[in-house]
């Protein structure tokens, strides 16, 4: 008997999943039935995870996408309070690398045979000339395809020269959705950064957006929030990274970011949003060994290897001597044990 009513109880605790994962699928999910997914823990999370593989699987197979990012300054004009690169971080050394420097780096990624090269930077305009010139140089004589920006808001007009230059995608993450918030910790309005996203589209830039999961201050209606908006802005990609707390920064000591709280989100995406991509992030690593593993686990299908040069990443400490650096044999090995393949051609030349 006693038996009997466990096996009915599984049973329903299995259509109750069913029933949520359907709805997540078809996009008619309300705000609590997320909030109860993103909390999830044991056969729930399993579950979640599963299904976030299967349409991972479903649309792009077994392939991973492999970037090659070169950081190429860390001067910003902004002071976004999580920030290390904030302009009012005095403790760290500000570099701006030259054209031909950032095209030594765009060479060897494209040797490696890595199919996108990931420009990065703080937010800082003297580098937007030297971008433009180096990008033509780039695509006339290493002939890559896929170069994807993160530089911050921009006027539109900027944005079309970097398209004209060869860009074809750009990153500008919403970090979080909710106005005041971003307003407290950006020092800036998020109805801009929408903008720049609008721009960027109309642009017919593929566009990438995202969260940063346990900012101070959040609370989880933000990330059902983060993630609704991230479906309304229906961008190319999409990523959330767990908040690590950054030395010289006003959040130096808040806690970290939840490890399991951005896995759920990174399948809930993955569900909801389908074909979109999703990075395992190098955050990911930090807060636990075997992280981006997890991210993969999860759903994603994007790994990022550090490129910037060493000088520079020991001598400037680039942002934070927290971070996890992501080197091309920790990627190929994460991608290897998730059971995946990287889109890694032949070594060029
Ligand atoms: N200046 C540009 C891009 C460089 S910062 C911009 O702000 O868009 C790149 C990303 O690093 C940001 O989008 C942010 O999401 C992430 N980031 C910065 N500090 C972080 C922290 N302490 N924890 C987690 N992610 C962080
Ligand atoms: Fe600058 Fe971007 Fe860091 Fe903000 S998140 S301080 S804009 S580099």
């Amino acid at each position: 008997m006693m038996q009997k009513a466990k096996k009915l109880e599984t049973k329903k605790i299995k259509n109750h999943i069913d029933d949520l994962i359907e709805k997540l699928k078809s996009g008619k999910i309300n705000k609590s039935e997320i909030t109860y997914l993103l909390k999830a823990k044991g056969n729930l999370q399993k579950e979640l995870f599963e299904q976030a593989r299967q349409i991972r699987q479903k649309y792009y197979g077994n392939k991973v996408f492999v970037r090659g990012v070169i950081e190429i300054s860390n001067y910003c004009r902004k002071n976004c309070d999580y920030c290390a690169m904030r302009y009012l971080n005095k403790k760290i050394k500000r570099y701006g690398l030259t054209s031909e420097e950032i095209f030594s780096v765009a060479k060897q990624i494209r040797k490696l045979g890595i199919q996108t090269l990931f420009i990065q930077a703080g937010e800082n305009l003297n580098m937007d000339k030297i971008v433009e010139g180096v990008l033509l140089k780039i695509k006339k004589e290493l002939k890559i395809n896929n170069i994807i920006l993160c530089l911050g808001n921009r006027a539109k007009e900027q944005y079309k020269r970097f398209k004209q230059s060869g860009a074809n995608a750009y990153i500008l993450k919403i970090e979080t959705s909710d106005s005041k918030l971003f307003q407290k910790i950006r020092h800036e309005p998020l109805r801009q950064r929408v903008q720049c996203l609008k721009w960027l589209k109309e642009l017919k830039f593929k566009v990438g957006t995202g969260n940063i999961t346990g900012l101070p201050g959040q609370t989880i209606d933000n990330i059902v929030d983060d993630i609704l908006l991230a479906k309304k802005l229906n961008t190319d990609f999409v990523s959330t990274a767990p908040f690590i707390p950054n030395e010289n920064t006003p959040f130096e000591n808040k806690p970290y970011g939840n490890l399991n709280l951005t896995l759920n989100t990174m399948a809930i995406l993955r569900i909801m949003l389908k074909d979109i991509l999703i990075p395992t992030v190098s955050a990911l690593e930090k807060i636990k060994k075997g992280g981006q593993l997890l991210g993969f686990n999860a759903g994603a299908n994007v790994i990022t290897v550090n490129f910037t040069p060493l000088s520079y990443r020991e001598k400037y400490s680039i942002y934070s001597k927290k971070r996890f650096v992501v080197s091309l044999n920790h990627a190929l090995d994460t991608i290897k044990l998730a059971g995946l393949n990287s889109d890694i051609r032949k070594r060029w030349k």
